[in-house]
């Protein structure tokens, strides 16, 4: 690891007036802010990223649950994640989240993990993690290791000839499937950021990950109002049960009415280069009858334009099984 310096920022201006000086936001930038540390120290261990400040966030303020004036909920950027799982409002009203977040990590890794932090999860990809190997993420220009490499693990919607890695986070499965909204602050102002915009395909700078501009700051998130009559259910697929990064996961949140999908969001992890929302399945399903026929038929549209790799073709059937299931379990087709 290399030297670098701590600055314990006391407001979000000073924080965000530092962060500022960065050349850029992305993955080569020297300063960086941190809060649990748990993907960035990690990440300073193994020498992939080396920051020469640290702008410790955690006395910021930012770390409150509240209701928002049209009864939304508001998730500060400095929640830890094992506080937000377990929140009255996430687990009666946004069960999606809370379930995201316990199939997370440990309940160690949970408890210092933040709610910005984990929106900003770097990949898994074992090339990515090692700077022996080539990776265009971590080192633009220098290729990508992982395609015709050991790839079973990685992306089969959404890549570029630059990159196949997935985002790794749980939550942001969830967030997408609930419509959530990101909110910056910067040497700009503040913006609001539709979730789905947050996270950017890899394309030819697979380093640029989110929309993140030097100096900006992830204040907070907001959910929208919880749906009376839906439901909301996460299902992980993984290599072993516990401390494992999603193979496949789904979010599902569903309105039922008279037998028919009457509101259908769904989004699913672990096969996508950003977390992937499913269109094409949501409108298919909304107006049609809850019968396994039509889960089945979404399902199988969900995946169709995915790209598998030289080891990942399981993936397809894995994640067209993982989001049917989920909704079989959020309609109460079934119960496990
Ligand atoms: Fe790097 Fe992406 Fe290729 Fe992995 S998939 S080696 S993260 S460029």
């Amino acid at each position: 690891m290399e030297r670098f310096q701590y600055t314990r920022a006391r407001t979000v201006p000073e924080a965000i007036g530092i962060a500022a000086q960065s050349t850029t936001a992305q993955q080569s930038a020297p300063i960086r802010f941190v809060a649990g540390g748990t993907t960035l120290v990690d990440l300073m261990k193994l020498d992939v990223e080396r920051p020469t400040r640290l702008v410790d966030i955690n006395h910021l303020g930012l770390n409150a649950i509240e209701r928002t004036a049209d009864g939304g909920l508001k998730v500060g950027a400095l929640v830890r994640n094992s506080a937000l799982a377990q929140d009255p409002a996430v687990m009666r009203d946004y069960r999606v989240l809370s379930e995201a977040l316990l199939s997370g990590a440990s309940a160690q890794l949970r408890n210092v993990a933040t709610t910005s932090g984990n929106l900003l999860q770097r990949t898994r990809c074992m090339y990515f993690r090692n700077t022996a190997m080539a990776c265009n993420k971590r080192e633009p220009g220098s290729g990508c290791s992982a395609i015709g490499g050991e790839n079973r693990t990685l992306a089969i919607l959404g890549t570029s000839s630059q990159c196949i890695a997935t985002n790794p986070s749980d939550m942001n499965v969830a967030l997408a499937a609930l419509e959530a909204t990101v909110h910056l602050q910067g040497t700009k102002g503040t913006r609001a950021i539709a979730f789905q915009d947050f996270h950017l395909l890899p394309g030819d700078t697979p380093n640029r990950e989110t929309v993140l501009e030097p100096g900006d700051l992830v204040t907070h998130v907001t959910l929208p109002p919880p749906r009376s009559g839906t439901t909301s259910r996460y299902l992980k697929l993984r290599d072993r049960a516990s401390y494992e990064f999603a193979l496949a996961s789904a979010a599902v949140v569903v309105e039922v009415a008279g037998g028919r999908f009457r509101y259908v969001r769904l989004a699913m992890g672990g096969i996508g280069t950003k977390p992937w929302r499913m269109t094409a399945a949501e409108q298919a399903l909304t107006g049609a009858p809850v019968d396994e026929a039509t889960i089945r038929q979404a399902a199988t549209l969900a995946l169709r334009d995915a790209r598998p790799q030289s080891q990942n073709g399981f993936k397809v059937e894995l994640a067209t099984r993982c989001l049917a299931h989920a909704l079989r379990l959020a309609t109460g087709m079934a119960s496990v």
